[in-house]
């Protein structure tokens, strides 16, 4: 029975030791741990991850597995050295700061990078050693970047999904980090990856595109031959549990007690981890400002501050922690009095009941992050108003800003802005309040954590199951040994094979793709094959391609069909109405496109015009696109001309010919027993249906297509032709 492998930094338990030394185990409460809880504890399903405490003793490994295995989970032991370069170093000194927008603290350091890989690799080597064919593995979050690429070159069918939990940023910060490739590479191991918000998978998407050289269409990509979907699934929270706790005996106990303590007309909360992102000092300068506009307050409100300490080994977060300090002590200092206090600070974790007292008491919530993936406090604390009362300003960097528009939205860094929103909450009519509420809580009870851990899981096997229908058969083994027993046994064999992408590959400058010397080599005894007639059909024209293949013996079709070269080595034109015109006015139109477009240009064949834009901007090149096909697309009505997109070029041709006429006409011609097409791209497909059922039509690259098999690039096409070559 195939498996679910879930696979987090952290496993969803706390192993403590107490003062004898023996060890403690805790279950996690988290979002995640509460989502993923009917996922894991099922039949054979095991969640891996860090258990958390340093932990060295062989005899005390070996406890920790069995009992977490009796939990349904595997852990992964980590040294002190592999916690400080790993995950206090490479996790959170580098990616998070850079992930985050934190640029000023990105540290880029070898050793953190070392470790960083050396603990993916030791996460990969034990979930293979678990794994089983059919197992599915959900890997979570930025400590883990690499791991599905290491899965999958070990087990390329498996299914792999990947969640980010934090943002992913803008390729222009991306770029910054020295291993962008290594890390792009390792996340596209996946087949689905999902991000919280639409701006995320945008980033991700073009990080891919410019770093890696990975065209997409839509939210998909081809990694090689496969298919990777990227999508966007905001998690959501466990509603039902924030609302029922709401109102259990012990938080009621603990809020009826806060009220007896704390005076305030009014309470704003605040609850973050210790995180320069969350935007705590900025928050604490507005509460400062908000008090010397509106001095009336003073006295009336206080700020319910809980920060809960969180890596205060990193000396970005111990200088944080300072200036929280300070500014709590400035505004304390300034404005309480014997029996008022305008802030409430607490620096530590609070179990849910006591957070749960906290979410009921305070009217206004502010959770303000400068850039938060997505923030789960806020969606709590709209679980927990369970009277359909209360406010909830919210920073709209956020990543759940973008489920929770009715709230107050705000820009962290307006200062200005984020005064007038604590002015705006507190003076909210109740009406409006509760019509805002009941929206939100609406949309955050239906798209809660049990139905964001299910719609992954079934995005990611319907992923799997659009692969398998998109492939076509790749020429190997059975098929591949009966296509030389055809061959070997052919007396009369025609071979159209086309030029870029199947016999070269792609260049920069087009001049510059020619055949290599082994490729030369194997035309060579290809065609000096008696029993071969051998086609290069291409959309270059005559000239370019008679300068390449002139030395062989064989035959050309040029400009997609419009030149056939007969056996005598002259020329015929297909075309009933030979002239060209018309390319006076596309050349006028694609200068327009070439001036304002660095990096492009023509090129102009005897009966076609191309644009190039391979070498221009990326992005900018595809706007261009678009642009040149509209205006091309008025130009063309009724001229008898086609339009065609194909590989970083739009070429305007006649519409009279293609590919496929011309190998329809020249197999009708030419007696053969064997026929055999290879080609890459859209024009190569009319090449493919024009051909005989039982010709060996070969797809290179990835895409579905006509053809009956497929290879991977024109590597593989070069390996084929020598094979035959020797037969
Ligand atoms: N939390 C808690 N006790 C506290 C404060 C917070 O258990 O005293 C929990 C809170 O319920 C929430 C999580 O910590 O589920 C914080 O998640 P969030 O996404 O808001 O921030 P993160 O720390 O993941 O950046």
């Amino acid at each position: 029975m195939p498996k679910t492998i879930i696979v987090s930094n952290r496993l969803p338990v706390r192993i403590e030791k107490d003062p004898e030394g023996q060890l403690e185990f805790k279950n996690s409460e988290g979002g995640l741990a509460t989502g993923l809880g009917s996922i894991y504890r099922q039949g054979e399903n095991i969640w891996l991850g860090w258990p958390g405490a340093a932990i060295e003793e062989e005899s005390q490994k070996k406890r920790v597995i069995q009992k977490l295995k009796e939990e349904s989970m595997h852990p992964v032991f980590l040294s002190p050295d592999e916690v400080e370069n790993f995950y206090l170093g490479f996790s959170n000194q580098t990616l998070w700061p850079a992930f985050h927008y934190f640029v000023q603290y990105i540290q880029y350091s070898d050793k953190y990078w070392e470790a960083y890989q050396r603990v993916n690799e030791k996460f990969a080597a034990e979930i293979l050693s678990i794994l089983e064919p059919g197992d599915t593995i959900w890997v979570h979050d930025y400590q883990l970047l690499l791991l599905p690429e290491l899965l999958r070159k070990q087990h390329p069918e498996c299914s792999i999904g990947f969640f980010n939990h934090i943002p992913f940023p803008s390729y222009e910060i991306f770029r910054m980090i020295p291993w962008r490739k290594e890390l792009l590479n390792g996340m596209l191991g996946a087949d689905y990856l999902a991000f919280h918000t639409y701006d995320d998978t945008r980033h991700f998407l073009s990080s891919c595109h410019r770093l890696a050289g990975i065209p997409y269409e839509g939210n998909q990509l081809k990694v090689g031959n496969r298919l990777v979907v990227v999508d966007a699934l905001p998690m959501g929270i466990d509603y039902d549990k924030f609302e029922e706790v709401a109102s259990e005996n012990a938080t009621i106990a603990h809020l009826d007690e806060f009220k007896k303590n704390i005076k305030s007309e009014r309470v704003i909360l605040s609850v973050d981890r210790l995180d320069y992102s969350k935007g705590i000092v900025k928050r604490l300068k507005t509460l400062d400002r908000f008090f010397a506009k509106y001095p009336e307050y003073i006295g009336k409100i206080s700020l319910l501050l809980v920060v809960v300490p969180s890596r205060d080994q990193v000396p970005s977060y111990k200088a944080l922690k300072e200036e929280v300090d300070e500014w709590v002590g400035r505004i304390n200092g300034r404005y309480s009095t014997m029996d008022y206090s305008p802030i409430y600070y607490f620096y530590r974790s609070f179990p849910i009941n006591e957070l749960s007292a906290f979410y009921r008491l305070c009217d206004i919530a502010m959770i303000t992050p400068l850039r938060d993936g997505m923030n789960l406090v806020c969606k709590e604390y709209i679980a927990s108003r369970i009277h359909k009362k209360g406010v909830l300003i919210l920073s709209e960097m956020a990543g759940a800003a973008k489920e929770l528009s009715d709230a107050i939205l705000v820009n962290p860094n307006n200062r200005d802005q984020m005064v007038e929103s604590i002015h705006t909450a507190l003076n909210m009519w109740e009406d409006e309040q509760e019509q805002r509420m009941e929206i939100m809580q609406r949309t955050l009870k239906t798209y809660n954590i049990f139905n964001w851990v299910n719609l992954f899981l079934s995005n990611l096997e319907q992923v799997k199951q659009q692969q398998k229908s998109g492939l076509i058969e790749k020429l190997v083994g059975k098929v591949r040994n009966a296509m030389h027993e055809r061959y070997h046994k052919a007396s009369k064999r025609l071979l159209f094979l086309d030029y870029d992408g199947t016999l070269v590959g792609f260049h920069e400058n087009p001049e510059k793709s020619v055949p290599s010397k082994k490729l030369k080599s194997i035309i060579e005894k290809l065609t000096s094959d008696p029993k071969n007639t051998v086609f290069v059909v291409s959309g270059r024209d005559r000239l370019f391609l008679k300068k390449q293949m002139d030395e062989f013996n064989l035959r050309l079709v040029a400009e997609h069909g419009v030149w056939i070269e007969n056996e005598d080595g002259t020329f015929t034109n297909r075309l009933k109405d030979g002239s060209a015109d018309w390319k006076i006015s596309v050349r006028e139109i694609m200068t327009f496109y070439v001036d304002r477009t660095p990096g492009t240009f023509i090129e102009e064949k005897e009966h076609a015009m191309v644009w190039h834009y391979r070498k221009a901007e990326s992005g900018l090149g595809e706007i261009r696109v678009r642009e040149l096909s509209s205006h091309l697309k008025h130009f063309l009505t009724d001229k008898g001309l086609t339009v065609m997109n194909g590989n970083m070029i739009v070429e305007v041709k006649p519409k009279e010919v293609n590919k496929g006429q011309a190998v329809s006409f020249l197999s009708q011609q030419i007696a053969h027993d064997f026929v055999m097409a290879i080609g890459d791209d859209l024009t190569d497909e009319d090449m493919f249906e024009a051909l005989e059922q039982e010709a060996y039509t070969i797809k290179v690259g990835p895409g579905n297509s006509a053809a009956r098999f497929g290879l991977v690039d024109f590597k593989e096409v070069t390996s084929l032709l020598d094979e035959l070559s020797k037969i």
